[in-house]
């Protein structure tokens, strides 16, 4: 059964459309409105707008556009119920009882949901089992890796058996069909020859860590080896929930604090991870594998765009932190750069020095390019015009990932100060190696002039239920329709008005063709926008009935004309009398006008 057909009415009413898109990008204010960088195109300068009143979001560069629903649909590939209900969750409105089992539901988001179910129930036996006497290894290490109780609850760490089936069976009791069981990964067939319909565990006496997506729930498991079994870690395979590539460990719960520093810190592995949350560090990510992807990078640009990298310093780990520099830097963050003393890793450093201590250091990251430096200068070291032309050969690539010109030739100078070298030499390297990006294509964002009066009608009929009555009134009454530029919005308006709709912003926008729409966008999202004045309404609707009379008037003069040459006198009398009818109504004008004064 599908859910009551207001209940999406009142969820979108008592949803922050602003709140719920901010999840995803990273929004300004900008007079009433919020600008962000859109989603669904690649841009440099915001042009994603978002209206918290009117619940609408339009991005002038590509014309993305709808409301709260239509975005969590195409952001999170979801069907209009299942984005309903999505929103509903996160705006803690209870959905009603008739909660359908999701027979509706198309079978890839059939199988994604039991397999969060699934999932969520991996979890609780992990959790189980690390209370078990076999985890009390486990415990040990928790122990000695000073991690509190409060820890690991938070990130819900837990422990794999070595039994070999343990969670399988587990899952089978708890009613899980076989095709559901094989989809998640967390347990594999056995060989169909000898034990037909049996599953075996792929997690054997592991320490668990769950990953959550995007969404908040879990989609994927680590595990980390106890003995010396490899690999060191395992994680789930790719699944309908789970895409190594698109997930960041810690978003979820680092997000809000991201979000509200403009600023991450990136470590590499999951306990340093949980190691620099516990120390105060909320804004933690961890990448979790040896490079950053492209696709991870733009979600995190989403909620900030500063990070600190906190990588491993040994030397696998310089090569992968320089590939995920790169990526960082191309999606225009600002990168800073932490490397502890004593080739430490965040997770020993805390432990040896203590939180305070590591927090002292991620305030003193160095800049990426002073970084750069002196790995250049360790490298290739500056004692020969050679060592320093190599030096700058393994900078500039690196610069060239810089969109903005201005910073990257301040960069240039910190550079070449750091590096003993003259800025022209770097300059030159650059431009003889063809780094120079070309210029960026410019979307033509111009708007288009409407007269403001009409702006402002549109505005007040998009405010006022009644106003749409006796506008409609007034410009149906006087032919006026046609008078207006806006003809096309406003007709649009008033027509959903009468079939007892009231104006949604992303209902009307689906109804007009793509320049409508535009303009539409540019009314509502008008930082500029007066408020509504009545009075400028009335008059300038006034003045087209004028221009619309002083027109009739002419044609009506040359057919008097012509009525009096032909001597056709009845003809001549009915026009005299027309005539007369457009010289009282444009009296008529001069007073309404002075009413409202
Ligand atoms: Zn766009």
């Amino acid at each position: 059964m599908p859910l009551p057909v207001d209940f999406s009415q009142q969820v979108k009413s008592s949803t922050d459309i602003v709140r719920i898109i901010g999840e995803h990008v990273r929004l300004k204010k900008a007079g009433n409105n919020y600008v962000g960088l859109c989603p669904f195109h690649q841009e440099k300068t915001p042009s994603f707008s978002v209206h918290p009143t009117r619940q609408f979001y339009y991005c002038f560069g590509c014309g993305a556009k709808g409301d709260v629903f239509r975005f969590v649909m195409e952001t999170e590939k979801l069907s209009f119920p299942e984005s309903v209900r999505r929103v509903a969750q996160r705006s803690g409105i209870p959905i009603p009882a008739s909660e359908p089992a999701g027979e509706q539901a198309s079978p890839e988001r059939r199988l994604r949901a039991a397999l969060e179910g699934l999932h969520q129930k991996a979890q609780e036996f992990f959790r189980k089992q690390l209370q078990s006497p076999e985890a009390a290894a486990v415990r040990e290490i928790i122990r000695k890796r000073g991690l509190t109780s409060e820890a690991v609850e938070e990130f819900g760490l837990g422990f794999a058996p070595g039994s070999g089936s343990a969670l399988a069976n587990f899952l089978s009791r708890q009613g899980f069909p076989p095709d559901v069981l094989e989809a998640s990964g967390l347990v594999l067939r056995r060989d169909p020859a000898r034990d037909p319909g049996g599953f075996f565990d792929r997690f054997r006496n592991r320490w668990m860590f769950p990953i959550i997506g995007e969404a908040g729930k879990i989609v994927a498991f680590a595990g980390r080896a106890m003995g010396s079994d490899q690999p060191k870690y395992l994680n789930s395979p790719e699944t309908a929930l789970y895409s190594k590539s698109h997930v960041l460990y810690n978003l979820f719960r680092a997000r809000d604090t991201i979000r509200k520093e403009g600023s991450a810190v990136m470590v590499e592995g999951y306990m340093d991870a949980i190691a620099v949350f516990q120390a105060g560090v909320r804004n933690v990510v961890a990448s979790c594998g040896t490079s950053l992807t492209e696709a991870q990078v733009r979600m995190l640009s989403r909620y900030g765009s500063e990070v600190v990298v906190s990588y491993d310093p040994d030397s696998a780990g310089v090569a992968a932190t320089d590939r995920s520099l790169a990526l960082l830097l191309e999606q225009g963050m600002s990168v800073r750069v932490l490397r502890l003393p004593g080739a430490m890793d965040p997770d020993e450093f805390i432990k040896q020095t203590g939180a305070e201590a590591y927090r002292d250091q991620l305030k003193a990251a160095q800049p990426f390019f002073r970084y750069l430096a002196s790995r250049a200068l360790e490298l290739h070291g500056s004692n020969t015009p050679e060592a320093k032309l190599a030096g700058i050969n393994f900078v500039l690539p690196f610069l060239a990932k810089v969109p903005n010109k201005l910073i990257r030739s301040e960069l240039v100078a910190d550079i070449a100060q750091k590096m003993d070298v003259n800025t022209g030499i770097i300059l030159d390297s650059f431009r003889r190696a063809g780094l120079e990006r070309r210029a960026a294509v410019h979307v033509s964002q111009q708007m288009v002039q409407i007269p403001p009066a009409e702006a402002m009608l549109v505005r007040l009929l998009l405010e006022n239920r009644d106003a749409c009555g006796e506008m409609s009134k007034l410009l149906e009454e006087h032919a006026l329709m046609e008078e207006l530029e806006l003809q096309g919005i406003v007709s649009t308006i008033l027509g959903m008005n009468s079939g007892g709709s009231a104006p949604d912003m992303a209902a009307l926008s689906d109804r007009l063709d793509e320049p409508h729409q535009r303009l539409l966008a540019q009314i509502v999202f008008d930082k500029d926008a007066r408020p509504v004045s009545l009075y400028e309404i009335t008059s300038y609707i006034n003045s087209l009935e004028r221009r619309r009379l002083q027109r009739q008037r002419s044609t009506l003069r040359r057919q008097i004309l012509e009525a009096e040459k032909l001597h056709d006198a009845s003809r001549y009398v009915e026009l005299l009398g027309q005539l007369d009818t457009v010289f009282r109504r444009e009296k008529e004008l001069d007073t309404e006008l002075d009413t409202l004064l």
